[in-house]
């Protein structure tokens, strides 16, 4: 029996690994995330961070285990996987936009042409986004004419475009000038008040103890700690967040 939605976490992770060759990646992972839950998953250069990401929105196929958002298994590929894309929004250390697209060119494509909105009604909400984030004056421009702080937050509008679920961003702010990571957390912080469902893979820790209602703590592919942010920070549990921790603060 299918689960009611409103029952359902919105991402479930079960004893999912993932391998790349003979390299364990994701070890076993259990997680699971309520509807507008943020989640700061924090961790040393290789723990997993990324691969994990990656495979809530199935960029990355894993090889055992089981994964759902809202209560839907994750699709293998085809159609389904296009909408599943479009449910689970990411925004990644390098922006990743559409070169050769406006600003609102690239916040349009997806909702004309995944979830087959109307032209005028994609550019509408479009333009309602990019005010949101605060770069309305920039929809006709070109992503390199923007600054990497403004590329963030049309990225970010982009993935909003299409109305998802989960927000899911990958270190957001790591190629950012330090002028221009405050203008993309605050955005971040934004949605997050609105109960927006994230997972938010960073090493601003201000954000975390701001805005995380959860810390997960990875290292060699396990999630080694999960908790409250005041918790984690106060009174790290291992000996691996212990270092970690005393390496960035
Ligand atoms: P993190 O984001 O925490 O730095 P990643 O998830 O990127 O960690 O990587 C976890 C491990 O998987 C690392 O050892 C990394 O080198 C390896 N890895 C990541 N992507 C690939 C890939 N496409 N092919 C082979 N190994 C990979
Ligand atoms: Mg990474």
């Amino acid at each position: 029996m299918a689960a009611a939605s409103t029952d359902s976490p919105m991402i479930r992770m079960s004893a999912v690994d993932k391998y790349f060759g003979s390299l364990h990646v994701l070890r076993a992972i259990d997680l699971e995330v309520p509807r507008g839950q943020v989640v700061v998953v924090l961790g040393p250069s290789g723990s997993g961070k990324s691969t994990l990401c990656r495979a809530i929105n199935r960029l990355e196929p894993i090889n055992s285990g089981r994964i759902e958002i809202d209560g839907v298994p994750l699709p293998a590929e085809g159609r389904s996987l296009a909408e599943l894309r479009a449910d689970v929004g990411m925004v990644f250390q390098q922006f990743n936009l559409f070169a050769h697209k406006t600003i609102l060119e690239n916040v349009t494509l997806g909702p004309i042409k995944v979830r087959k909105q109307a032209k005028d009604a994609a550019r509408e909400t479009a333009m309602e986004l990019l005010e949101r984030v605060g770069i309305a004056d920039q929809a006709d421009k070109y992503p390199a004419q923007l600054s990497g702080g403004q590329q963030q937050r049309a990225a970010i509008a982009r993935a909003l475009a299409m109305k998802p679920k989960v927000m899911l961003f990958d270190e957001p702010t790591s190629a950012l000038d330090p002028e221009m990571v405050n203008e993309v957390l605050e955005v971040m912080t934004g949605l997050a008040a609105e109960g927006m469902t994230m997972v938010v893979v960073t090493h601003e820790m201000g954000f975390a103890r701001r805005a995380a209602h959860r810390v997960l703590f990875m290292a060699d592919g396990e999630v080694v700690e999960d908790a409250e942010p005041a918790s984690f920070f106060g009174a790290p549990k291992s000996d691996r967040a212990k270092d970690f921790l005393g390496k960035i603060l």
